[in-house]
């Protein structure tokens, strides 16, 4: 059955390294970057979070689109009246810091913000400003090597994506993983990789961390984004796939749309561009990892790693 073996949390055995974390202004090694058990966002997901790559480039590591990733954040934060007691400017700063102060030439980093100690009724704005953490840690592909060799196998999950007037899907918040979370624990538990999820129409969604397309007779089709995050890698990914040559059409999808499709993928920081060869025990296209895919991934890669110079903007590198 398929496990989860990299992610296992700081408090379960430790396996989590992430060394210097800048941790309310301070880099401070992770022992020693603890909140208290009364932090309001332990009870109620009351947190904002980021998710971002550093990549080794020719000239050294790179973040990809750090720009994009702060705005967010901050609009993140602006959905859920969090004020941030750092500009995004000092945000970025710190960000290519903790990739600096750790050494790394390649990462993932995870910039959080979350309600700390000071109240536990439900309304986390008495907890103003919020606390501001930057980790970075070493994480490879985040659905595995085999899963972008062969492809990833996905089930659609018996829990929907909750439509907007019931969570706000476009801000990366906390609570809302409770539902990425519930459908890829059912996943994992039927041996798929990971979960599709619906919308309360019925209608194509997203994974559980992931954005989505499909390819039909050569033209791309990106989910559009009704309740779904919006995705930055899905804005790359379609930037990308248009300069490759690709007609991209942005489309509300049904399940049954994805078995009939020749090929499916998904996107994400985490993911990257991770091929899908099985939908609810379907074949898609051949079953392996589809020939558009790989070279949209190959392409993505390439763009990330500073090896095309038209996509320079979208890298800071850390020196
Ligand atoms: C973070 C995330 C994505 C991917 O967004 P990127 O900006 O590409 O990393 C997609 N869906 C959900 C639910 C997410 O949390």
């Amino acid at each position: 059955m398929a496990t989860e073996t990299k992610t296992k949390s700081v408090g379960g055995d430790s396996k989590m390294k992430a060394g210097l974390i800048w941790f309310n202004g301070q880099m401070v090694p992770q022992e020693e970057a603890k909140v208290s058990v009364l932090t309001h966002a332990l009870h109620y997901g009351t947190s904002i979070f980021e998710g971002l790559r550093a990549y080794n480039t020719p000239q050294g590591p790179a973040i990809f689109r750090l720009q994009e990733h702060t705005e967010r954040f901050f609009h993140s934060a602006k959905v859920m009246m969090f004020e941030l007691p750092f500009s995004p400017e000092q945000i970025n700063q710190a960000i290519q810091e903790v990739v600096r102060a750790n050494g790394y030439t390649s990462c993932y980093i995870r910039p959080l913000a979350w309600m700390g100690a000071h109240t536990l009724g439900v309304n986390p704005l008495p907890n103003n400003p919020a606390e501001v953490m930057i980790a970075a840690w070493e994480w490879g592909t985040y659905l595995g090597e085999e899963a972008v060799r062969k492809g990833a196998r996905l089930i659609t999950s018996s829990w929907a994506r909750f439509p907007a007037n019931v969570m706000p899907g476009k801000a990366k918040v906390g609570g809302n993983y409770v539902n990425s979370a519930l459908a890829r624990v059912e996943a994992q538990q039927a041996g798929a990789d990971e979960a599709l999820l619906l919308d309360k129409e019925g209608f194509v969604a997203e994974g559980s961390g992931e954005n989505i397309f499909f390819i039909r007779h050569g033209v791309l089709y990106a989910v559009e984004h009704s309740v779904n995050l919006m995705g930055i890698t899905r804005d790359s990914v379609i930037t990308i796939a248009r300069d490759l040559g690709y007609e991209v059409r942005e489309v509300r999808a049904t399940r049954d749309q994805l078995y009939m499709a020749d090929e499916v993928f998904m996107v994400g920081t985490a993911a990257e561009v991770t091929p899908v060869s099985y939908l609810d025990h379907r074949a898609i296209g051949t079953g392996k990892a589809g020939e558009h895919t790989m070279k949209i991934r190959a392409a993505y890669m390439d763009v990330v790693h500073g090896k095309n110079p038209k996509y320079a903007a979208w890298l800071t590198y850390v020196k």
